[in-house]
């Protein structure tokens, strides 16, 4: 292969999607190549998912973080519609411009098949336990919340391939291994040593390319700024305990100062009647979690996950680093997620086979190992994480239960922050770089947000 492209997208998650389906909507007449080191939707595969194995294999492409649909494919598709997390983009833009992008990215799924139904934060039930939560100094985030479901989020997926399969040249399997200047404008050189070359590139590597993007963006002499990285754990509990919330909310993102340290730490990522999961994040087994919206398919348990955030100060630069070494510990015990009760981890003890039998609350990742996530997870983040347990059972009683599960360790890494034109345009001029690799956002509404501003940036000048 030797081909030139008008337009060239690395990645084909959120962000990468968007941006390949405004650019090809926009402007028809384009030559578009997308190039993912995953395989397309039908054929991605987590053999943990296909009960062919246990524990991860640590494949050498994660069939849960990469293909088409990128991460977020066998995510629960939760969509939120605020600034207020899930990325960064008021950065560059302004607060309604996002939120145009983010409603525009919601048009799309809805065309494609999503729900017209959301959650709201301002019904005065959601209100009732904003103000509830309020007194016990926890936090509630005000935004609008989609649940797509996880089976939807797929279905949406594959129409969006279906409707973009013959409009653009895709390269599944196909690892973009170095990325360089040429005269046309950048030229990518695949993992297998082919060439490709573009006018246009829009890099969207998402979490499991971040590393290596960051290394690509050194070589070419682009400046990174230092990313936070997010510690913690995945709580697992009946849904009762927190259905009072999750029926109004959906999912309650609560933010808590603890007393101990002041530092922040926030529920994440919370999926009512659903489902523990391992994900491989470059060789690093960690966790996240996700729901159903048919109501077969769903657990009699919630999760969600307690994120402490650690932003670092020089000298240290590598908060990446950070997170994969503590990450790796909980690996190196448990040969993959390790799962403790909240009493066991209290009380100083280690939950083995035997205890985690006897727990009320039954684990719906059984491939994860019971252990001592004390031997793993830094003091102060365990600190943290138990004062923040303590503040949420006054809102939801049950939550410091003894047979809480806790699963280890959770990690969310952030990419190192390209500096950015408000077009997100990198300092090499037709250079895109989007969503979460770029350091710019961390959820689907953002990224796929990204992904329409950088096309729109590419078809002004093209025109
Ligand atoms: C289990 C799980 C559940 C989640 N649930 C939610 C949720 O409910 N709501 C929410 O808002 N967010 C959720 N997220 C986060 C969300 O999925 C991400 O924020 C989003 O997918 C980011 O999109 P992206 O396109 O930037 O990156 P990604 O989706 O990570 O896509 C990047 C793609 O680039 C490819 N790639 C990387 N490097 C290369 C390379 N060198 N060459 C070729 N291809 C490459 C990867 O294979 C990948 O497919 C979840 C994430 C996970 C893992």
């Amino acid at each position: 292969m030797n081909q030139m492209y008008d337009v060239i997208i690395i990645g084909c998650g959120e962000a990468g999607i968007y941006a390949g389906y405004e650019l090809s909507l926009k402007n028809p007449s384009l030559k578009i190549g997308v190039f993912e080191q995953g395989r397309d939707i039908y054929k991605r595969s987590c053999p943990i998912v296909a009960k062919k194995v246990k524990q991860c294999i640590n494949c050498k492409v994660c069939d849960t973080m990469c293909g088409f649909g990128g991460a977020g494919a066998f995510s629960d598709g939760k969509f939120n519609f605020t600034t207020e997390f899930g990325g960064w983009l008021t950065d560059y833009m302004d607060h309604d411009e996002v939120m145009e992008l983010i409603h525009y990215v919601d048009d799309v799924n809805v065309a494609h098949g999503a729900t017209t139904n959301y959650f709201s934060t301002t019904t005065p039930e959601a209100q009732a336990l904003a103000k509830k939560a309020l007194e016990f100094d926890l936090h509630l985030l005000q935004a609008q919340c989609k649940h797509l479901g996880t089976e939807k989020n797929l279905m949406i997926l594959t129409n969006i391939y279906e409707d973009l399969k013959d409009k653009m040249d895709f390269h599944f399997n196909t690892a973009i291994s170095e990325i360089k200047t040429c005269s046309e404008g950048y030229e990518l050189v695949t993992e297998k040593g082919d060439i490709a070359r573009c006018q246009y590139l829009i890099a969207a590597p998402g979490r499991s390319g971040a590393e290596w993007f960051a290394n690509q963006c050194k070589n070419l002499g682009i400046k990174l700024i230092n990313n936070q990285v997010d510690i913690g754990v995945r709580v697992e509990l009946p849904a009762r305990v927190f259905e009072h919330i999750t029926d109004v909310v959906y999912e309650s993102k609560l933010v808590y100062r603890t007393k101990q340290y002041g530092d922040s730490v926030r529920t994440f990522c919370m999926n009512p009647y659903g489902h523990v999961v391992a994900e491989n994040v470059e060789g690093i087994n960690t966790v996240n979690g996700h729901s159903y919206s048919d109501a077969s398919l769903r657990s009699e348990n919630t999760n969600f996950a307690l994120l402490v955030s650690n932003r670092f100060t020089e000298p240290f630069d590598e908060p990446y680093r950070y997170g994969k070494h503590i990450a790796s510990l909980s690996n190196m015990l448990a040969g993959g997620v390790l799962v403790q009760r909240f009493g066991d981890l209290v009380k100083g003890v280690r939950t083995n086979e035997h205890r985690l039998s006897q727990s009320f609350v039954k684990p719906t990742l059984t491939a994860a190992i019971p252990g001592d996530l004390s031997l793993a997870l830094p003091k102060r983040q365990l600190d943290d994480i138990i004062e923040m347990i303590y503040a949420l059972d006054k809102v939801a009683p049950g939550t410091a239960n003894y047979d809480t599960l806790l699963y280890g360790a959770e990690v969310k890494f952030y990419s190192s922050r390209l500096e950015l034109s408000h077009e997100l345009e990198t300092k090499l001029p037709g250079f895109f770089a989007i969503g979460d690799g770029a350091g710019t956002t961390r959820g689907l509404a953002q990224a796929g947000a990204s992904g329409i501003k950088a096309a729109r940036a590419v078809l002004s000048r093209i025109k």
